[in-house]
């Protein structure tokens, strides 16, 4: 095999293992996003509580004002009923009270049903700011598993993107701008075994000129079909 082939291989073992490296480093990284998106979701479920009860309660407290205002003014006809001379004038009150009534009548029964209805709204903000809560506290054991997860994995990808450059720098420029391309391109090996006459990537057979070149190690020759780096079988180099 072609001496360069053996460290370009190397290169390509050092690769992988970064590869697998950020696969695990994004498996965590999405085991995170799925623990914000789980506590972003009861926030805004609380957020939601929070208005309905918040709208809730106003709608209860104008009714209280529009329930007191109209006291106030029955209070004041009932005086007038008695200041009142005459039987005609006493009359016109007394249906204004009557109307004055029922409408205070419905006002009362509407303020029951919103009185009910906001402290439904009350304890539904309670309980979701208890899952807010508890989430959040469920959360903190799995969180600084996976912060303490990140940053081992984080330390180790370090260590492996030194080894990898250190790699990088014993091989010949040439070949490594080629190799880095191809990488790029393809995100899966790109240094290939020959299988038997063919392309060990996409199967094309290798003419036999090449192909005893690879093996005699006098060439680093690509697939002319799909760009990968051959190098020679077991035994063959
Ligand atoms: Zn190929």
């Amino acid at each position: 095999m072609h001496p360069d082939l053996e460290k370009l291989l190397e290169l390509q073992a050092k690769d992988l293992a970064l590869l697998g490296i950020d696969i695990r480093l994004r498996s965590v990284a999405d085991e995170i996003g799925a623990l914000d998106i789980a506590l972003e979701r009861a926030r805004v479920d609380v957020e939601t509580a929070r208005r309905r009860q918040e709208e809730g309660a106003k709608k209860r407290e104008e009714l209280e004002k529009a329930i007191e205002a109209q006291r106030a003014l029955q209070e004041k006809r009932r005086s007038r009923i008695e200041q009142v001379r005459t039987a005609r004038e006493v009359q016109a009150l007394m249906v204004e009270v009557e109307a004055a009534r029922s409408i205070l009548a419905r006002q009362e029964s509407d303020w029951v049903k919103a009185a009910d209805v906001a402290q439904q709204q009350e304890t539904a903000l309670k309980e979701a700011e208890a899952r807010l809560a508890a989430l959040t506290t469920d959360q903190d054991g799995e969180r600084s598993r996976l912060d303490a997860s990140l940053g081992e994995i984080g330390a180790e990808r370090n260590a492996a993107a030194r080894e990898r450059e250190a790699t990088a720098t014993a091989v010949e420029r040439a070949l490594r701008l080629r190799y880095d391309r191809l990488w790029i391109s393809r995100t899966t090996t790109v240094v290939v075994r020959l299988q038997g006459d063919a392309c060990g990537a996409c199967y094309t057979a290798v003419p036999r000129n090449r192909r005893s070149q690879i093996r005699a190690g006098t060439h680093i020759e690509s697939c002319e079909a799909c760009g990968v780096i051959l190098y020679p079988a077991d035994g063959e180099g």
